[in-house]
């Protein structure tokens, strides 16, 4: 535990640093001091006061109030942690659960993992002392499943509700049944300003706990006229700040949508500043390149990197470049100035067509203050807006879209039937999904045989639901071991559970894809994954390799991991794990099983087109298949990207008679219509009947079309 001296204020602040350098132990009193600082603590007792009358709470505050990190602390104080019980706190990222979780814990003085850990998918830090848990919500909804009494825990925190992600969505209707047969159990949910009294509402009227904080005014300024690229504009804007602005103002922030262009724009400032500093004569101003650090920040990044944004730079200007997870999830002291591209990624789904994407979105206004209201955390700010001040009026929604009527269902809705909810048209969702979205997913979940003609999970859908994983993924994991290559098909879904395992550097382009291309198999890219990690294998799982393979050590140290956990699941659950040796051809026919809705044929020389609905695909760049010469005529993919074009990402070659044989939707379509009467999904059920029908009508007509 250090502590760091701030750049911009006098004021002592703790952090996370182990840079022995400038490290000075910090004493209790000190970290003490900086907890009651914070506006949560002075409302400690009020807030406690309101929790203990009531069993539904929400608070609300400023970003950076105390909330996530103070709110356990002050239950395990108030004893909610005695008699063996836990407090549990969601979080809608990853990378928040661990970073709060470690905050509390150098806070509370213990090993991180002890009394405060935390759970996300694939990786458990937290042991039976545990006390205070944060997790993300997808964890807890998983573990409403196996406990649905949530016995352990005498408190539930779901913090950032206003994210209003898909999962926090389910556990407030989950907890909406669940608190009449616990009461005991308290709920407190934590948003932001907006949305409260929805959360309010949904919960009898509770009542709402404002923390009151102090923001400064920030000044706002649009673009006079549009931007065309923004990582060009944001690496201007933030340029000229930096060399106008002396370092102690204050620091920067960007938000920007995702790696690739969070990457893009921290390579562009190093090279922006490079430049400006070689051309100028070294005297003078102020500013040399090295009074920055430039900092990115998003989801795939490893825990130490993202540390990083809480580090105090001594007499160094911070520039973090970040993703959403900056707009309310972490709070980064100290900045003056924020840059906002105006853009999202956003899941986006299409119900008419089926489609799940990925889609770089203009945000909402509300994100817009949200991400501007960063720069007036501890004195007055600026934003800058890359988009016009007309396109924020005319363009953009009020709030964000909920993730869940923007999402496919299919996964929450294999859940919430594991968990017994067999009507999930009558789930109390704060904010019902369409009703298309719901009967396409069910429709969906039938076509890969985890529900029967009922609408009841199939024991293939029973035996699904419990891998953490998506539908087609948790489908191949089983069909594997039938056709005897699960050992393979294991790696194969690990490696897709995981961030980018190549790796390509901007100096070294050429270098790496040729190293890249020494492992493709040009039938597939799925192939490709498992041939890396094969080879990993068989050299003792080394680092030094990676390096000079131009691969991402930790990626695949983390795939090993997972593959390790996927493989207990499969023990437990008695499914065998064999290998179908050098025989590939099994495993591209078992890809084909999950992904038959996600086929494509070729279409000329390099474009396919996507059999259900023939819309227009190009093969990302990367893909193996360029490595063969000829594209193959017929190919799944694992994931479809909208940019300025229509990617599919991860592609396998297949064999149409596999798509007949696994794509129900082209196989033996009329013999469903007939069982298909009965599919009684508790509503009246043309819904569905409906749905089916319109499939039918593209089976007939693709069904030439693959043969
Ligand atoms: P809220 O949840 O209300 O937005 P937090 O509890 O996340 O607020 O943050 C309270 C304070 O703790 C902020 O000043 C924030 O910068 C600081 N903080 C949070 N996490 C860390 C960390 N890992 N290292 C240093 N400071 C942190
Ligand atoms: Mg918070």
């Amino acid at each position: 535990n250090v502590l760091g001296v701030n750049h911009s204020e006098a004021k002592p602040q703790l952090q996370s640093d182990k840079d022995p350098k400038n490290a000075i132990k910090v004493t209790r009193e000190e970290i003490l001091a900086s907890r009651k600082s914070l506006p949560a603590y002075r409302v400690r007792s009020q807030l406690l006061q309101v929790i203990r009358d009531n069993q539904v709470v929400v608070v609300i505050g400023e970003t950076g109030s105390g909330k996530t990190t103070q709110l356990g602390q002050f239950l395990y104080e108030d004893g909610f942690c005695d008699d063996g019980f836990m407090v549990g706190c969601t979080q809608p990222r990853r990378v928040a659960a661990m970073s709060v979780a470690a905050r509390v814990a150098m806070e509370m003085d213990v090993q991180l993992g002890d009394k405060v850990g935390y759970s996300i998918r694939f990786e458990d830090k937290t042991s039976p002392a545990t006390k205070i848990k944060f997790m993300t919500d997808g964890i807890l909804l998983r573990e409403t499943l196996l406990d649905k009494m949530l016995d352990k825990y005498s408190c539930i925190i779901i913090d950032e509700a206003h994210e209003r992600t898909l999962n926090t969505d389910v556990l407030l209707g989950i907890f909406k049944e669940l608190l009449s047969r616990r009461r005991d159990l308290k709920l407190i949910i934590t948003s932001a300003t907006m949305n409260a009294n929805k959360f309010s509402q949904f919960f009898g009227d509770a009542p709402q706990f404002t923390i009151p904080g102090r923001t400064f005014p920030v000044e706002i300024i649009y673009t006079r006229h549009p931007v065309s690229d923004y990582v060009e504009s944001a690496v201007t804007q933030a340029a000229k700040i930096h060399l106008s602005t002396p370092i102690s103002s204050g620091d920067i922030l960007i938000f920007m949508t995702g790696q690739e262009d969070i990457e893009a724009t921290c390579s562009g400032l190093r090279e922006k500043l490079l430049d400006v500093y070689t051309k100028k004569n070294s005297h003078n101003d102020n500013n040399e390149p090295n009074d920055i650090e430039i900092i990115p920040i998003y989801s795939s990044l490893p825990a130490d990197v993202q540390n990083k944004i809480f580090m105090l730079m001594n007499g160094k200007r911070k520039v973090v470049v970040a993703t959403n997870i900056a707009e309310t999830s972490l709070t980064v002291d100290g900045v003056k100035y924020v840059i906002d591209c105006g853009y999202a990624k956003l899941k986006v789904y299409n119900p008419q067509i089926g489609l799940d994407s990925l889609r770089i979105t203009p945000i909402s206004f509300a994100s817009a203050n949200q991400r501007s209201g960063r720069a007036g955390r501890t004195g007055p700010g600026v934003a800058y807006r890359l988009y016009t001040e007309d396109s924020a009026y005319e363009d953009m929604y009020l709030e964000t879209i909920p993730e869940i009527q923007r999402t496919n269902l299919s996964n929450t809705l294999l859940l919430l039937k594991s968990f017994g909810v067999d009507d999930v048209m009558k789930f109390p969702f704060i904010d019902p999904p369409p009703r298309k979205t719901i009967m396409t997913s069910l429709f969906e979940l039938w076509t890969i045989g985890a529900l029967d003609n009922l609408g009841f999970l199939t024991k293939l859908g029973t035996l699904m639901a419990s891998f953490p994983l998506q539908p087609s993924l948790s489908k191949i994991l089983l069909i594997s071991a039938q056709s005897g290559c699960s050992e393979e098909i294991l790696t194969i879904v690990a490696m897709l559970s995981v961030p980018q395992v190549f790796y390509r550097p901007k100096e070294r382009k050429e270098e790496s894809d040729q190293a890249r291309s020494r492992f493709f198999v040009p039938e597939s890219d799925h192939l490709t994954l498992l041939n890396v990690y094969s080879q990993w294998k068989a050299n003792a799982y080394s680092f030094h390799w990676c390096r000079r393979n131009f691969l991402q050590y930790k990626s695949l140290q983390r795939a090993h991991d997972i593959r390790r956990q996927l493989s207990r699941v499969m023990v437990k659950k008695n499914i065998p794990i064999l290998s179908s040796g050098s025989d590939w051809d099994t495993v591209r026919k078992c890809i084909c099983s999950g992904y038959a809705q996600q086929a494509a044929k070729l279409s000329g020389l390099s474009k396919y087109v996507h059999l259900k609905t023939g819309m227009e695909l190009q093969l990302h760049p990367t893909s193996a298949l360029f490595g063969a010469g000829d594209l193959p005529p017929y190919i799944v993919y694992h994931e479809l990207l909208l940019t300025s074009k229509e990617y599919i990402n991860v592609v396998t070659s297949v064999d149409p008679f596999w798509l007949v044989e696994y794509g129900i939707l082209f196989y033996n379509v009329k013999r469903r219509v007939e069982e298909t009467d009965e599919f009684d999904v508790d509503q009246p059920s043309h819904g569905i009947k409906d749905k089916l029908d319109l499939q039918i009508d593209a089976c007939n007509t693709r069904k030439k079309d693959v043969l």
